[in-house]
C-alpha cells in the first residue's frame, strides 16, 4: 500500500463554541461514574459496523469481507486504552463535522439543560444522559482518532486535548491499515484503572453486553485476547432465557439513558408478516422530547442487519418509545425511501402501534400508580395523537388522564362520564398554563356551583385537540370559556348563589357597558357561569378559544376577529349597585371599564391601556375614601 500524501500540514481548528463548553465540563467533571465513556465509544463503534454492513448491501466493493468486530486494547505501561472497529470509518470532512460540532439534536438539548442546571445537578445530568464521543475527555488527557473511510485510500488522524482546539492531519495508511476507526485514549493519572483487564471486562459486560457486534479484549501489547461478548442479538433469543436485568442493560445501551424501562414489550409477530419487536417505554423524559426536529427512535433491522433508525416505525406521538423491529420479510437491498413507502412497513407500523397502545391500556388497568408515572412523563406527547391519529382517537382518549375540579388525582374520561350530573351533555374543560389558576378562574364558578366537574388542561397541546371537535362516548368536549354556558337545565347544588334573582336594572346596565366598551368586545351579556365574581371574559360561540388564541399570538399568529365576550353576573352586588346609578354618573362609566379590566386580569392578562386602568382605579378609590 502506498503512503498517504503527507505534504498536507496538520491543521488546527477550534471546536464549535458549544462543544468547547461541553468539553470544559467533561474535562473538569468531578463525576463518580466515568465508566460511561466506554459505553459511548463502543456504541459508536457498533454503529459504524452496522453502517458499513448496510452500505455494502448497495455497494459490495465497500465490504472488507471481514466480520464486524470491536477490539479494546489495553496498555498499562503506556497508560492507554484503544477502541478499534472495522466499520465505516470517517473522512476528514466527517471528522470535522462529527467530532468538532454538535450535530445531534439530543446533545444540543442536553447542553441547554446543562446550562440551566445548578452546579450540583450537573454531574447528575451527565450520568443520566449519554453525551457521546466527548465523554472520552472525562478519562483522557488526549484523544487520538485514526480513521479511514471504507472505499477510500486516505486515512486521517484527529487529535485533541479537549481544551478548545483539535488538529487533523493525514495519517500513514500503516497506522490505519483497514477501513475503520481506532480511538486511542491517553488516560489521566487518576483513570489508569481503565487499563486493568478485569475492570474493563466488567464494564463492557455490564454496559454493552448486547451490542450486536462481538467485542474482543487484548489486555496488553502482545497479550492475551479474549472475547467479552459474542454480539448475539438479544431480541432473537427466546424470552424465557432473558432476565429483566438483560432487558434493562439492553435498553440502557440502546437508549443511552440510565433509567430503567417502565414498560418492556418483546414479541414476535407471525402470520402474514414476520418480525421481532423489542420496544421500551422509558421511565423518564429525554431532554429533547419536545424538540420539533426530534424523530422517532425505533431502529429497523432486517434479519439482524441494521438498516436505519430513520424509518418512521411509529407515529410521532409515540416518539418516546425506544427499541427495534427486526423484519424477516423486507429485502435487504431496499433504499430507505423505498422502505418508507413499502406496504410492509405500513403493516408493521400498524401492528406495533396497536400493540403498544394495548399494552399501555393493560398497564393502566393493572397498575394505576405505574401508569400515572408513565402519564406524568409522556401524557403530553401521547395526547398529540388525539388530533393526529383520527383512527385511534377513541383509544387515545381512553388512555388519557386529566386533572379536574372533581376528585383529586388523575381522572380518566370514563371516571368523568360516570360522575356527570343529570342533564349534563358535554365534557367541560378549561385550558391554561396553571391548574391552580384555572381552578380559581371565574368562568368555572357556575359549573362548580352545579357540581359539574371541569377538566383543567394545562399542556400546550390540549388547546389544539380539545378545540378540534372531539367527543368521547358521544359527549362533546366544550370549553368553559367559550360560547353560552347553558347550564339552566342542571340543578345547582344546595346553598349555591345561582338561584338568586337578577338585579332588575341589570339588563339596561349591560346595554350601557356595551356602549362604553365599543368594539373592544364582541358582546356583553348576563352570565350563567358566574356565582361569586362580577365579570369574566369568554370566547364567542364560533370564536377561537381564548387559551388557543394566546398560544397562537405567542407564536406570532394573530387570529382575526377574535374579540371576546364580556359576561356580567346580574346577581352580583357590584353589578346591581352600578346598574342603579344614573347613566351620566362618572362612577358608572369607570365601573363598566374596570369590570372589563378586572376580567382580563383574572385571565392573567394585562388591561389594554394599563395607564388608563391605573388612573381609573385611583379615581374610584379616592371617591370611595372621600
Ligand atoms: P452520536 O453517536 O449520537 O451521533 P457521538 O458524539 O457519540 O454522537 O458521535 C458523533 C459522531 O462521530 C457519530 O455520529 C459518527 O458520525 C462519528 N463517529 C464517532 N465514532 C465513530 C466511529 N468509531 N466510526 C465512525 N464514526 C464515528
Ligand atoms: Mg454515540
Amino acid at each position: 500500500m502506498t503512503q498517504t500524501d503527507t505534504t498536507t500540514a496538520p491543521e488546527t481548528r477550534s471546536f464549535e463554541a458549544d462543544v468547547a463548553r461541553l468539553l470544559h465540563l467533561m474535562v473538569h467533571a468531578v463525576y463518580s461514574d466515568r465508566d460511561v465513556f466506554l459505553r459511548e465509544l463502543i456504541a459508536n463503534a457498533a454503529d459504524a459496523c452496522e453502517k458499513l454492513r448496510y452500505e455494502s448491501l448497495a455497494d459490495a466493493a465497500l465490504s472488507n469481507g471481514e466480520t464486524p468486530r470491536i477490539t479494546i486494547a489495553l496498555d498499562p505501561e503506556a497508560k492507554t486504552l484503544t477502541v478499534s472497529d472495522n466499520g465505516i470509518g470517517m473522512t476528514e470532512a466527517d471528522m470535522i463535522e462529527a467530532l468538532g460540532t454538535i450535530a445531534r439534536s439530543g446533545t444540543r438539548a442536553f447542553m441547554e439543560n446543562l446550562t440551566a442546571a445548578k452546579d450540583s445537578e450537573k454531574a447528575n445530568l451527565i450520568g443520566q444522559f449519554g453525551i457521546g464521543f466527548y465523554a472520552a475527555f472525562m478519562v483522557a488527557d488526549t484523544v487520538d482518532v485514526y480513521s479511514r473511510r471504507a472505499g477510500t485510500d486516505l486515512a486521517h488522524r484527529w487529535t485533541s486535548d479537549g481544551l478548545g482546539t483539535y488538529t487533523i492531519e493525514p495519517a500513514a495508511l500503516d497506522d490505519a491499515p483497514a477501513p475503520g476507526t481506532r480511538i486511542v485514549l491517553q488516560l489521566k493519572d487518576d483513570a489508569v484503572q481503565y487499563t486493568e483487564r478485569h475492570t474493563v471486562e466488567r464494564i463492557v459486560r455490564a454496559q454493552s453486553g448486547h451490542v450486536p457486534v462481538p467485542i474482543t479484549l487484548i489486555d496488553k501489547p502482545d497479550g492475551e485476547t479474549s472475547e467479552v461478548t459474542d454480539g448475539s442479538a438479544l431480541w432473537a433469543r427466546p424470552k424465557s432465557e432473558i432476565t429483566p436485568e438483560d432487558y434493562t442493560d439492553f435498553y440502557r445501551s440502546l437508549a443511552g439513558q440510565f433509567d430503567a424501562p417502565a414498560l418492556t414489550l418483546h414479541y414476535r409477530a407471525e402470520g402474514k408478516h414476520e418480525y421481532n419487536v423489542l420496544a421500551f417505554v422509558p421511565e423518564s423524559r429525554p431532554f429533547d422530547l419536545f424538540d420539533p426536529d426530534r424523530k422517532g427512535r425505533m431502529k429497523l433491522y432486517v434479519r439482524r442487519v441494521f438498516i436505519t433508525d430513520e424509518a418512521e416505525l411509529l407515529p410521532r406521538y409515540l416518539r418516546f418509545v425506544r427499541g427495534l423491529v427486526d423484519s424477516a420479510d423486507l429485502p435487504l437491498n431496499m433504499s430507505r425511501e423505498m422502505i418508507q413507502d413499502s406496504p410492509l412497513l405500513a403493516a408493521i407500523q400498524k401492528g406495533v402501534t396497536n400493540r403498544i397502545l394495548s399494552e399501555l391500556d393493560k398497564l393502566a388497568a393493572n397498575d394505576a400508580d405505574k401508569y400515572a408515572a408513565f402519564w406524568d412523563a409522556f401524557g403530553a406527547v401521547l395526547k398529540e395523537g388525539i388530533y393526529e391519529d383520527f383512527g385511534r382517537r377513541e383509544t387515545l382518549l381512553g388512555l388519557a388522564r386529566f386533572r379536574g375540579t372533581g376528585p383529586e388525582g388523575w381522572r380518566s374520561l370514563k371516571d368523568y362520564v360516570a360522575s356527570m350530573r343529570d342533564n349534563q351533555t358535554a365534557i367541560y374543560f378549561a385550558t391554561g398554563t396553571d391548574a391552580a389558576r384555572l381552578a380559581a378562574s371565574p368562568q368555572i364558578e357556575g359549573f362548580r356551583a352545579r357540581g359539574i366537574e371541569v377538566l383543567l388542561l394545562t399542556d400546550p397541546v390540549d388547546s389544539f385537540w380539545a378545540a378540534s371537535g372531539v367527543d368521547y362516548e358521544g359527549k362533546p368536549f366544550k370549553s368553559v370559556t367559550q360560547g353560552q354556558a347553558d347550564l339552566s337545565l342542571i340543578e345547582p347544588l344546595e346553598g349555591e348563589a345561582t338561584s338568586e334573582p337578577a338585579a332588575p336594572e341589570a339588563e339596561a346596565f349591560i346595554g350601557f357597558v356595551k356602549t362604553q366598551l365599543g368594539d373592544a368586545v364582541s358582546d356583553v351579556r348576563a352570565s350563567e357561569r358566574l356565582t361569586t365574581s362580577a365579570a369574566c371574559l369568554v370566547a364567542s360561540e364560533h370564536g377561537i378559544d381564548r387559551q388557543l388564541e394566546r398560544l397562537l399570538s405567542a407564536n406570532g399568529q394573530t387570529p382575526q376577529g377574535a374579540k371576546p365576550v364580556l359576561e356580567l353576573n346580574p346577581r352580583h352586588d357590584l353589578v346591581a349597585r352600578l346598574s342603579a346609578l344614573p347613566d351620566d354618573a362618572a362612577l358608572k362609566a369607570d365601573g363598566a371599564l374596570l369590570l372589563f379590566d378586572e376580567a382580563r386580569i383574572a385571565d392573567g392578562e394585562l388591561p389594554d391601556d394599563t395607564r388608563a386602568f391605573a388612573d381609573r382605579l385611583s379615581r374610584v378609590l379616592t371617591q370611595a375614601l372621600a
